[in-house]
């Protein structure tokens, strides 16, 4: 990663604080050399057919693997950006290929009329990992997705454009070697999630995050929201009330009963056990 190249992302969407949509800028000298190296794009127009389709390529079991291996290689290196592959595979990892299936999924209202209607795709909301939210179209920023991807790990980990973007990211990307400090510092996670008091939930997984591994409180919120859409943390139960207080994405009804799903550590991170001495 260059990192002037990078310095020069950040500049465009964040100083203290996220700057305002009107107000961000790139000179244009900056954005050409952001764009050689691979970190900023021209603005694009995806369709959700063209991203079901690129997506398929990775549908492919060998990659949950190097997902796996990515993440666990950002664990010491606190190199966020190649954690939310391990989300974004699994998202993919149903989604069969097929064209746009709309289904209404909320209206917009003026003076108590419907003055619009919101769509998705019936098939990715019903298929993928965790809903997938897709438009018909849209114009993506994907400078912005790469900013939230370098600084936290990724947001939209539910958003198809997102998925696609990140997919081809991480493919792209060299990858470090894993340490045996990053397998030390997984397995001290899993041993956490397997000793938390029963009725604990995401919010208090991620204050116990800080002694473990290296980073913000942002990047443990976003860890947390990885490793639940990529179903290693899966709420056995449905029926419990929502996380409180933020949007938890997919550990909103996670309590750390439900433990963490070891066929899907064992998918993910096959190197785990034969690292612990
Ligand atoms: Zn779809």
């Amino acid at each position: 990663m260059d990192a002037r190249a990078k310095r020069i992302l950040f500049r465009t969407y964040w100083s203290n604080g996220w700057i305002d949509r009107d107000a961000r800028s790139t000179p244009p000298d900056e954005f050409a050399y952001a764009k050689s190296q691979g970190v900023m794009f021209d603005p694009v127009t995806w369709t959700h057919d063209e991203s079901i389709a690129a997506v398929q390529v990775f549908r492919n079991p060998e990659l949950a693997r190097a997902v796996g291996a990515g993440f666990a290689a950002s664990l010491s290196t606190r190199r966020v950006e190649w954690r939310s592959a391990l989300a974004t595979w699994a998202m993919a990892e149903h989604l069969p290929p097929h064209t746009w299936t709309p289904v209404a999924t909320g209206h917009g209202y003026r003076s108590g009329e419907v003055v619009s209607t919101h769509y998705s795709c019936e098939v990715c909301m019903d298929t993928a990992e965790q809903q997938l939210v897709s438009s018909v179209s849209e114009h993506v920023d994907l400078n912005c997705l790469n900013f939230e991807r370098l600084k936290w790990g990724g947001v939209r980990l539910r958003d198809l454009s997102y998925v696609r973007f990140d997919l081809e990211q991480f493919v792209r990307d060299e990858h470090p070697p894993t340490q045996a400090t990053d397998w030390d510092i997984l397995q001290a996670v899993l041993d956490l999630i397997a000793s938390m008091d029963k009725s604990a939930t995401a919010g208090r997984l991620v204050r116990e995050l800080k002694s473990i591994l290296p980073g913000t409180v942002a990047e443990h919120r976003q860890f947390v929201d990885v490793l639940a859409t990529a179903g290693v943390l899966r709420p056995l139960r449905r029926d419990r009330p929502e996380h409180l207080r933020s949007d938890w994405g997919a550990a909103g009804q996670w309590h750390a009963e439900d433990r963490y799903d070891s066929g899907r550590v064992s998918q993910f991170f096959p190197a785990l056990q034969r690292s612990r001495r």
